[in-house]
Formats: structure tokens, C-alpha cells, sequence
């Protein structure tokens, strides 16, 4: 997230198979090779053009892309978002995924009880996403929970986002065609919880 132009596609931090059999490895070497790439091209193309922002860093662009020249702002918004997303959607996940840990765990267990009523609250709105977007756990600066859905490539930066699953179809339509519901439930299997843990730590 603190990478400046001009971006690069960063490897995923697993192989293109680890995530087998919830999430298949066809899907992730797409995703990752083909449709992260474009994001950082595109952004890059546009940044090629705009000197005064290519110091600017993946996150400040992603937060600050409505304060741009208007020529700029769209561009920027959809293919910083789609860097920015992308790279933290994966990040979010490993092989053995992991559980909430410390004041996540806690965290969880005051808003929504315990983790199959988080699960569940997740998963709706998840599912309730219309189109292309992401749904994610963020906190407040209170440290409070919130489940949010983003559509696009917008990003809740006014919140410390935790964890985000992305429901876009090329996300899971080669090996779950048009049933979300059934990825949504992979996703779980290698969500790691220990990342969004430290992230909510600040760590
Ligand atoms: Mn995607």
C-alpha cells in the first residue's frame, strides 16, 4: 500500500494452488495475473500522464482520488481501488485461514455475539451485494465493528478495513458459476482472521 508509480504487480504472498480445493488455482492465476494486472496498468497509464501524483502512494490516491483534477478522478478512483482491493483481498487469505485472535476476537464476540452470528451477518450482506463489489469488516476509530458492502472498486478508507471478500463474478464463477452463496462459504475456509487480527491491532 505504500508503493508509488510507477506500481508494480506484486506476487501473491502463496502459490496460485494453495488456497485448492475452496478457492482453485485457474481462478486465482486470473484473477492475480489478468484482472489485478489491468488495474495496474491502467493506473499506471494514467499516472504516466500526471507527474504531479506519481509520489503519491497506492493508499493516498485510493483516499485523497476525489480531491484530483477532474480528468483524473475516475481513472484514478477505479484502478487505485482495484490495486488497493485487489492486494488487500488477498493478503486476506491462506492456506489454514485462522481465526479471529486478541481484541478481534472480542471485538466480534461483543457485536455480534459469537463468530456463526458474525458469519452469518457477513454472509448476507455479502450476498446482498447487487452487481460488481466487495463486502469487508472495518473498524471505527472507537474501534467498533462494521460489516459494509462497497460496489466497484470504491474502498471504506474512512474506516480501518479489516477483511474484504470479493463478489465479483470473475471471483468465483469459473469453478462456482453463478452460485455466490457456495463461494462465499469457500471464502470462509481461507479467510485468515489472524491478518484482519493485527490489522484491527494496528500491526
Ligand atoms: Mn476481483
Amino acid at each position: 500500500m505504500d508503493q508509488t508509480y510507477p506500481f508494480q504487480l506484486i506476487p501473491l504472498p502463496y502459490d496460485y494452488c494453495a488456497l485448492e480445493p475452496y478457492i482453485d488455482a485457474e481462478t486465482m492465476q486470473l484473477h492475480h495475473n489478468r484482472h489485478l494486472k489491468t488495474y495496474v496498468d491502467n493506473l499506471n497509464a494514467t499516472l504516466e500522464q500526471a507527474p504531479d501524483y506519481q509520489n503519491w502512494t497506492l493508499r493516498q490516491l485510493v483516499q485523497h482520488s476525489g480531491s484530483l483534477p477532474p480528468a483524473l478522478r475516475t481513472p484514478v478512483q477505479r484502478n487505485a481501488g482495484g490495486v488497493f482491493n485487489h492486494e488487500f483481498f488477498f493478503a486476506g487469505m491462506s492456506h489454514e485461514g485462522g481465526p479471529p485472535a486478541g481484541h478481534l476476537a472480542g471485538a466480534i464476540q461483543t457485536s455480534y455475539g459469537n463468530f456463526a452470528d458474525f458469519y452469518h451477518q457477513f454472509k448476507t450482506q455479502a450476498l446482498a451485494v447487487f452487481g460488481s463489489g466487495y463486502a469487508w469488516l472495518a473498524a471505527d476509530g472507537n474501534g467498533q465493528l462494521h460489516i459494509m458492502t462497497t460496489a466497484n472498486q470504491e474502498t471504506p478508507l474512512h474506516l480501518n478495513p479489516l477483511i474484504c471478500i470479493d463478489v465479483w463474478e470473475h471471483a468465483y464463477y469459473l469453478k462456482h458459476f453463478n452460485l455466490r452463496d457456495d463461494y462465499i462459504d469457500a471464502w470462509f475456509r481461507v479467510a485468515d482472521f489472524g491478518v484482519a487480527s493485527r490489522r484491527y491491532e494496528g500491526r
